[in-house]
């Protein structure tokens, strides 16, 4: 029998049904209403520069154009002009340019005046489009317009504030690809993928004698592997790529006077944390951030582990405790010339089963030993000298291959948690998916509802199953012009 399962399904109306593919953004109304007024910030950043951009962006432009530029301007051509004030008197001169909508980074019509880059001018600029309708812009407004609009996907608006915040090159250009909408077509193929499995699964519920023989006749488990494998390798590279955004948070632990403030020191490349040969005198989580291959390492150098009476130390050991818990890596530093002592033991039981550490043996200048690496599942074991800078590159490398960190960071999307955590449910969904399939008789109906989780968790990645107050969310938390 020929079926046509994805016009069939779309057809039925029996049980209520999530629709299969939903395009729409989602949009509360006071967002939709806020929509048609006129908006205007400063886009550049505050300071003193050779250029500063106003940037406004609305329905109809035309009285601030009138007013400020006093005549109208050819599409998207730089038009040097004076821009006027209230009185008609001269604020600055400079360039505007016109993008009529829909051809626009918001999708609405925009015009940008460049004028020169002091904080007064761009202040008169801006207060002038306000006189004349405008409101000053929400941070983040001009791309939630461009969102609603649909000039941009959701991981694509996310990825022009990643842009604009990362601290790396690598993680530059990881934002700039999720913003030409890589990772948000890797998303769609697999959106696509599901759609498809689902239409074939809701076909078949609908023609009960044709059952399980239609599922495997169609090969769903197949198509379901592929799409999981595809997913796995979607979440790979979003892990790296959060990495990239995040960096990580890696903790030194061990006795007083191993070396760690030393070693500290020699990963950060400048004197950073106090180095003393009195113990106990490193109280203080001090932070240093370094870099690694284009990680951001967040390294916390922390108070020795160890009973103690005095009421400042005490603080000192709770930060520890606390800085342990949300740590991706330990770094435990020993002295290697005593390899067993009692005490390294003891604060390595106190770490979480869980966390991924490195063990290491310092002071091998004074053990006569060589600088090594040491591979162990989850755990390595390398042998440094903080004093003499030996095997400090085995510890580099040791620290990124233990957390993961491919050496090609090249394919690396710009992953946020929301991401990670979407990739995620959409995975335990397509396993809980798999399980049903694999039952027998398997429950189609469940399998169905599977598909469908995971489908929506994907889609709230580009946006369009995401609830208003995490656009809120979202938007809330980029730069006023952006
Ligand atoms: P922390 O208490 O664990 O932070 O230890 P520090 O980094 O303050 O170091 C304690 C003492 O050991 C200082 O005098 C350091 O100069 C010395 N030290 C640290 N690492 C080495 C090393 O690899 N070799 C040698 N010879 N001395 C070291």
């Amino acid at each position: 029998m020929a079926h046509e399962p994805a016009a069939h399904a779309r057809s039925r109306g029996g049980r209520s049904q999530a629709p299969l593919s939903e395009a729409e953004p989602a949009a509360d109304p006071a967002i939709r209403a806020r929509r048609s007024d006129t908006i205007a910030a400063v886009a550049t950043a505050s300071g003193r520069a050779g250029v500063g951009v106003v940037r406004v962006s609305g329905p109809d432009l035309s009285a601030i154009i009138t007013g400020i530029v006093g005549r109208s301007l050819e599409p998207r051509r730089a038009t040097f002009s004076t821009f006027k004030g209230s009185h008609g008197e001269t604020l600055d001169q400079g360039l505007a340019l016109l993008f009529p909508a829909p051809a626009s980074f918001t999708g609405e019509t925009v015009l940008e005046l460049h004028a020169h880059g002091g904080p007064a001018v761009l202040a008169l600029l801006l207060g002038r489009c306000l006189d004349l309708g405008a409101r000053l812009a929400e941070p983040g407004e001009f791309t939630q317009r461009a969102f609603l609009n649909g000039k941009l996907d959701l991981a694509q608006a996310e990825s022009v504030a990643d842009l604009i915040e990362a601290a790396t090159s690598t993680a530059a250009r990881a934002a700039a690809r999720s913003l030409t909408g890589l990772f948000s077509q890797e998303i769609r193929t697999l959106v696509d993928a599901l759609t498809e499995l689902r239409a074939f699964t809701e076909a078949t519920l609908d023609f009960p004698e044709e059952d399980i023989d239609f599922m495997r006749a169609s090969d769903a488990a197949g198509k379901l592997a592929t799409v999981r494998e595809a997913l796995a390798g979607i979440v790979a590279r979003a892990r790296q790529g959060s990495l990239l955004r995040e960096g990580l948070r890696v903790v030194l632990v061990g006795q007083p006077n191993v070396g760690k403030s030393s070693l500290l020191n020699q990963l950060v490349g400048d004197e950073l944390a106090i180095v003393t040969p009195v113990p106990g005198t490193t109280r203080d989580a001090i932070r240093g951030s370094i870099e690694i291959d284009g990680i951001p390492l967040h390294v916390i150098d922390t108070a020795g582990l160890r009973p103690t009476s005095d009421a400042v130390e005490k603080i000192g050991i709770e930060r520890t405790r606390s800085a342990i818990e949300h740590a991706d890596l330990a770094l435990v530093v020993t002295d290697a010339r005593e390899p067993e002592h009692p005490a390294d033991s003891a604060i390595t039981a106190e770490l979480p089963a869980a966390l991924p550490r490195i063990l290491i043996r310092n002071k091998i200048d004074l053990a006569s030993l060589e600088a090594t690496s040491t591979p162990g599942e989850g755990m390595m074991m390398v042998a440094v000298s903080a004093k003499t800078g030996a095997g400090i590159a085995l510890l580099r490398q040791a620290i990124l291959k233990l957390v993961g960190v491919h050496e090609d960071m090249e394919g690396a999307f710009l992953a946020r948690e929301r991401h990670l955590r979407a990739l995620k449910a959409a995975a335990s969904s397509l396993e809980a998916a798999a399980a049903h399939l694999a039952g027998s008789p398997a429950p189609l109906e469940l399998f169905a509802e599977e598909l469908r989780e995971a489908q929506a968790a994907l889609s709230s990645i580009t946006g369009e199953f995401t609830a208003d107050d995490l656009l809120g969310e979202i938007f809330g938390r980029f730069c006023i012009g952006k």
